[in-house]
């Protein structure tokens, strides 16, 4: 079996939210032009488990999840070194296609993005044109009030879902977002500050969001918040890159132990708010 049919068939078996994905990042380095940026940085996201990382602006955060679902590479200048495991397939091989990884890795990210000029709906199933999906008109009826109400935002919106998307609060537009990665039903979920924008009570029901999706989709969050991260995440990984050098993982473990009992002492100022 080639490496796209097994991904194929086991995307064909994944029922919708049962899939135990987990996905695994293998020395994995990043330049842009000649500037190293991330410096064989390894880390084991399991499934059914909520993933955060953490550490200051430019370690190489957004870089990393960028890495994890194949954006990096259309960045003019960059490039990377090392693997990508997607439930133990290396998602970098050459027989692999970038729409049918980019379907089952999803991104949420920092602004909410809903597409302008298109309904609620028609935005909740604009990933499944892009990906090439055909579903009918009831399918794409029943996708929309799936994954709004996967999203955590159907009951605010189920009256008036021609409406234009942008007309929408930004935590609405944000679970928005979340609902739209949603209808293509990804493995991974991946989310670069998903709530840095948004108010306390938007931020709290995107929180809401992640913890029932949690058990169905394997989730890595950016965060800058460490109550977030605390509140969150089962697993947390700490960046850091110290001057003049690559970013890379200082520390990984369970969200409590890196949080109440740290290894390295630049993880504990850090959690602790000492820097960053
Ligand atoms: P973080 O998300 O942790 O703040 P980033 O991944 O955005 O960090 O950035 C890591 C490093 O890569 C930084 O030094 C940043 O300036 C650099 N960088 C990020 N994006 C680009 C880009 N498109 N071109 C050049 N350098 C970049
Ligand atoms: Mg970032």
């Amino acid at each position: 079996m080639s490496t796209i049919d097994l991904l194929e068939d086991s995307l064909a078996h994944s029922a919708p939210g049962s899939s135990a994905v987990g996905i695994d990042a293998v020395d994995v380095s990043a330049w842009f032009g000649s500037n190293k940026v991330l410096e064989r940085v390894n880390l084991s996201m399991p499934p059914r488990t909520v993933t955060a990382l953490i550490g200051p602006s430019g370690c190489g955060k957004s870089t990393f999840l960028r890495i994890l679902n194949r954006m990096h590479e259309s960045i003019p200048s960059a490039k990377m070194a090392g693997e990508v495991r997607l439930n133990g397939e290396d998602i970098y091989a050459p027989t692999v296609r970038i729409t049918h990884m980019r379907k089952r890795i999803g991104m949420v990210f920092q602004k909410p993005n809903p597409f302008p000029a298109m309904s609620i709906a028609e935005n909740v199933t604009a990933g499944l044109k892009l990906t090439g999906t055909k579903a009918s008109r009831a399918e794409k009826a029943e996708i929309v009030e799936r994954c709004l109400q996967r999203g955590g935002l159907w009951n605010e919106v189920k009256d008036r879902l021609d409406q234009p998307g942008q007309a929408l609060s930004g935590g609405q537009q944000q679970r928005l977002c979340i609902a739209r990665s949603l209808a293509v039903n990804p493995d991974v979920l991946l989310m670069d500050e998903p709530c840095s924008a948004l108010d306390p009570t938007s931020t709290r029901r995107v929180e809401e969001t992640i913890a029932e999706l949690a058990p169905d989709v394997t989730i890595v969050i950016v965060t800058h918040n460490m109550q977030q991260a605390a509140r969150v995440s089962q697993q947390c990984a700490f960046f850091l890159a110290e001057q003049g050098t690559p970013g890379g993982i200082v520390e990984s473990g369970t969200t409590k132990q890196v949080f109440d009992n740290p290894h390295d002492p630049r993880t504990s100022d850090y959690v602790s708010g000492r820097f960053g």
